[in-house]
């Protein structure tokens, strides 16, 4: 369920890793220090490590929509940092695609596509369409979900 919110946050443009099934907890506590990253767990024993309040965000809630308005409430997250400038898949960076790359969009998307995204990790091809539209809302809502707790919190 985390591997969802781990592609959220790439699409809203934070780097982000998602660990291979099967990762040791001392594995995915050695990336997170090494890399100096926050380690974002629903699993209570990570918390467990000497050094875990610097790295290990434990997440209570049990849906994707609900750990991600967690975490946004609780590191102040950017939902819409950089939308879409990552690879969903494999986070890399994507670059803008070439006009030759247009071809290879579908023929019912082609009509109203001008610009593509190639992502030079994996080559997967990305353009804005009906799927980054419909991520691009729930990111949007989740910005103004957090901006609306906010204000009850933080109001004068
Ligand atoms: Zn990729």
């Amino acid at each position: 369920m985390l591997a969802r919110l781990g592609r959220w946050l790439r699409a809203a443009g934070h780097d982000t890793l998602i660990p291979r099934p099967g990762a040791s907890d001392a594995e995915l506590m050695a990336t997170a220090r090494g890399e100096r990253r926050l380690l974002i767990t629903r699993d209570r024993k990570l918390t467990e490590f000497r050094d875990a309040d610097q790295w290990v965000i434990w997440l209570r809630a049990n849906t994707t929509e609900e750990c991600a308005r967690e975490l946004g409430r609780r590191i102040r997250l950017d939902w819409l940092r950089a939308p879409f400038t990552r690879c969903l898949v494999c986070n890399t960076p994507l670059t803008q695609g070439a006009d030759a790359d247009i071809a290879a969009v579908p023929e019912h998307s082609r009509r109203v596509v001008n610009a593509v995204w190639r992502c030079p990790g994996c080559q997967r091809l990305y353009w804005h369409g009906g799927h980054v539209r419909r991520m691009r809302r729930r990111l949007e809502s989740l910005a103004a979900h957090q901006r609306h707790e906010g204000d009850g919190q933080d109001g004068p």
